[in-house]
């Protein structure tokens, strides 16, 4: 099932026309929001995307104009944590600007939904483009970010930008933090449909189970995340070690070339406490009818996720959901309403969590519903549209 069919078209003769630009190729979470705003979008506006992908694919297939401009591989290779790197990537930070000059000559903006984006698209500005909205959907901390990319991209962001529109409260006071003027913030959170969550039937899902291999009673606690040391598989790991009758869903791949970590999780997934309980999936469509297969959804990152869409999804499943408590993830739960909070990388808090869950079925399913119901109340698509629409009009 595809989240992004369901995305609710408000007919806005006011729309703007909008570049949304986009260096990434895959799909992360970043890319999956930005699937929905394009729909919404697509009668005034297009992509530009850096690379040729799966993202390029989804576009298309929900008929949103999208054109690729294969940007040079020094720009596409450099890394956000990398440091000097940035220099090498110069150039062809030069040449995509060039290239979104060209393209944005009919819109009356620009959104850029990544740093990439939004550096060439801030040089772009300084060479006669329209105005440009950095949509900020990472913390600018330096775990992710070198020191440097965050000097760069501040800078260009106090001087060239219009708007930094962030996913979170989190997000936005990272960003202030690091030297953001706090005027250019405006708070848009992420928003999703409970459409497709709600056409799963509990039916379904027990045939999920099946086509899985799982039985309809076992626990089994679901990872939505993509393979990386920082969204934390390895704690959920160390979490069930000692909780023999749970079985682990990992749902996700590597999207930026995190092997070495994959192995670690292959192999710590294969010691004998383990060995047969984790069920490797791999990247999938199908994210409602896989969470409501599950008894629990876990969002395990070990730093502050920056909104962590996978949280509200959990919610819109109606199954109960334990994140980490850092970043946007306070913002989505509260910690025994609406889900459960534990701190991050601590195994024994998140293994007691879901012992606690999983001990008391009424308490959770009381839980699950406050989950559901808030998120439907807070962070519908409607309501993003409704603020994006805003927030593009002050421009
Ligand atoms: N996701 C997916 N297929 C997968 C694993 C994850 O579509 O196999 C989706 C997940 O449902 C969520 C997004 O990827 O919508 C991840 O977003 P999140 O904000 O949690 O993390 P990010 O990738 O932005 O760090």
């Amino acid at each position: 099932m595809n989240l992004a069919s369901n995305v609710v078209q408000t007919p806005s003769p006011t729309r703007r026309r909008v570049l949304f630009v986009d260096h990434a190729a895959v799909m992360g979470g970043a890319e999956l929001s930005l699937l929905d705003l394009a729909i919404a979008y697509r009668d005034t506006s297009r992509v530009l995307l850096f690379d040729q992908g799966p993202f390029r694919e989804r576009l298309e297939g929900a008929n949103v104009p999208v054109q690729v401009i294969a940007a040079p591989a020094s720009l596409l290779s450099v890394k956000a944590s990398g440091g000097l790197s940035a220099l090498k990537a110069m150039p062809g930070l030069g040449w995509m600007a060039r290239r979104i000059v060209e393209q944005s000559r009919d819109v009356d903006l620009i959104h850029a939904n990544s740093q990439k984006a939004f550096v060439a698209a801030a040089l772009a500005r300084l060479m006669g483009a329209p105005p440009v909205v950095w949509h900020l959907r990472d913390i600018l901390t330096a775990g992710h970010f070198s020191a440097m990319n965050r000097r760069l991209a501040i800078a260009l962001a106090n001087a060239q930008a219009s708007q930094v529109m962030v996913n979170s409260q989190a997000t936005g006071e990272a960003f202030v933090a690091a030297g953001g003027r706090p005027n250019l913030v405006h708070l848009v959170y992420n928003g999703l449909s409970a459409q497709p969550f709600d056409a799963v039937s509990e039916e379904q899902a027990i045939a999920l189970r099946q086509e899985l291999g799982l039985g309809a009673d076992v626990p089994i606690i679901g990872s939505f995340s993509r393979l990386s040391y920082w969204k934390g598989q390895h704690v959920l790991l160390e979490a069930v070690r000692s909780l023999p009758e749970v079985q682990v869903l990992l749902v996700g791949k590597s999207l930026f070339g995190e092997d070495e970590y994959v192995a670690q999780l292959q192999d710590l997934a294969a010691s004998p406490e383990l060995a047969g309980r984790v069920h490797w999936i791999g990247f999938r469509t199908d994210i409602p009818a896989l969470m409501k297969a599950c008894s629990i959804v876990a969002h395990t990152s070990t730093e502050p996720e920056p909104f962590g869409r996978v949280i509200v999804e959990g919610q819109l499943a109606q199954r109960p959901v334990i994140a980490t408590a850092a970043g946007g993830a306070v913002e989505l739960v509260e910690d025994g309403v609406t889900g459960r909070l534990v701190p991050p990388k601590d195994a024994i808090a998140l293994r007691q969590a879901i012992q606690d869950i999983l001990e008391h079925p009424q308490q959770t399913a009381d839980l699950a519903q406050r989950g559901y119901d808030h998120a439907k109340a807070t962070f519908s698509l409607e309501s993003l549209l409704t603020n994006f629409d805003h927030a593009l009009s002050l421009i």
